[in-house]
């Protein structure tokens, strides 16, 4: 088995413990999806969730909660300095779900798909990182939008 199999093998595990949908892990490993399936019902004990991945990034500002935690998952996406986008992605994740762990004792808002899909956004543009001209905290806007309340200061 050369090293570029092994390396997809231990991205596939990384992606499923993260119970990534498996349509990311078949999109960044090229693994089939049938291996992957059996895999994840192995490792959880229970079928993979179903459906589509969020297409608009609209499912951010259903409450401030969401807002501010998808805010603090895109700051930690911005400053993580690793190129390679997947890693990137599982990094920061990583880092948010352990600071919501640590400072609320529950489970984060954000599951590791909806992180990956903001991840691409943030990536292509469709969203942005700003800070809040008036209390200078980090602000996620979508692009076509020109305005938005901050979650911090209300402004
Ligand atoms: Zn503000």
């Amino acid at each position: 088995m050369s090293l570029d199999t092994i390396n997809r093998y231990a991205l596939a595990m990384d992606l499923l413990s993260l119970d990534a949908r498996i349509s990311i892990v078949v999109k960044e490993t090229g693994l089939s999806a049938g291996i992957l399936r059996k895999a994840y019902v192995d490792m959880h004990h229970r079928s993979p969730a179903s459906g589509s991945l969020k297409t608009s990034p609209h499912f951010i500002y259903k409450s401030h909660l969401r807002t501010k935690e998808a805010t603090l998952y895109a700051v930690y996406f911005r400053i993580q300095n690793v190129d390679e986008f997947c890693q990137r992605t599982i990094t920061s994740y990583r880092r948010y779900s352990s600071y919501i762990k640590s400072v609320s004792s529950s489970e984060p808002i954000l599951d590791f798909s909806e992180a990956w899909v903001i991840s691409k956004w943030l990536t292509n543009g469709t969203l942005k990182l700003v800070r809040c001209g008036h209390c200078r905290s980090a602000k996620l806007l979508i692009d076509e939008q020109q305005y938005y309340v901050c979650c911090v200061c209300k402004t």
